[in-house]
């Protein structure tokens, strides 16, 4: 097992995670991320408050799912890790990792709704729809199964009764696809309440994807 270097790694998924709680994305011990780094991934500890969490803490486990163990003074990886290994395993071109319980996101999955392209920045995510992975207990590999299926293609999904999933090339692409999913489904929520949100043709999708490329980091 690797020794506890990579520090520069850790600090940056540590800052993320303090980010998202000052975002408001998580809180407490809420959501968890990880990072691909040389011969596997850095992942958060488990059950651990952000606001205590230190780079040190930050658990490095290699392609294999095996973790530094706590007799070198190491955390255990969040429970999650089932899906952050599967991720990182089965889409070579993701580097990061981040789970939410944010709230839009978490009340859209709790209707286990998919959200559809009621809005053009639904292309962030890589595709037409961001779907609803159907539930499945936290912590398990059938959250995991569940997981990639949904984000099949895409960036991001939601975890039924649970939360949201955002993937990016690094932490930072990650990061972002979180902060956006999530106001994409404050504003369906918000839609929804007050009438039935008009939906974007495939044409016009087709469109987005299009004019996107070539500007911006969401293009294919
Ligand atoms: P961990 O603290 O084990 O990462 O669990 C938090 C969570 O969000 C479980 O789905
Ligand atoms: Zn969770």
């Amino acid at each position: 097992m690797k020794p506890a270097s990579m520090k520069a790694e850790r600090e940056q998924l540590l800052a993320t995670m303090q980010r998202l709680v000052q975002c408001g994305l998580n809180r407490g011990a809420s959501g968890n991320a990880s990072v691909r780094v040389e011969g596997g991934l850095l992942i958060t500890p488990s059950g651990m408050d952000v606001e205590a969490m230190l780079a040190s803490d930050m658990v490095f486990m290699n392609m294999e799912g095996e973790w530094e163990g706590e007799s070198q003074g190491a955390r255990k990886p969040s429970s999650e890790w089932h899906f952050h290994l599967n991720i990182l395993k089965q889409r070579p071109e993701i580097g990061a990792v981040i789970h939410t319980h944010s709230m839009f996101a978490t009340t859209l999955a709790c209707l286990r709704k998919d959200v559809p392209p009621f809005h053009y920045m639904i292309a962030v995510t890589g595709g037409n729809t961001i779907r609803c992975a159907p539930y499945a207990l936290f912590g398990t590999p059938a959250l995991s199964e569940a997981a990639l299926k949904a984000l099949e293609g895409h960036r991001a999904c939601l975890l039924a009764n649970h939360g949201m999933i955002a993937l990016g090339g690094d932490l930072k692409e990650a990061f972002d696809v979180a902060v956006e999913v999530e106001a994409l489904c404050e504003q369906y929520l918000r839609a929804l309440q007050v009438g039935e949100p008009v939906l974007l043709s495939p044409q016009e999708m087709a469109e987005v994807f299009e004019q996107f490329r070539g500007y911006g980091k969401w293009a294919e």
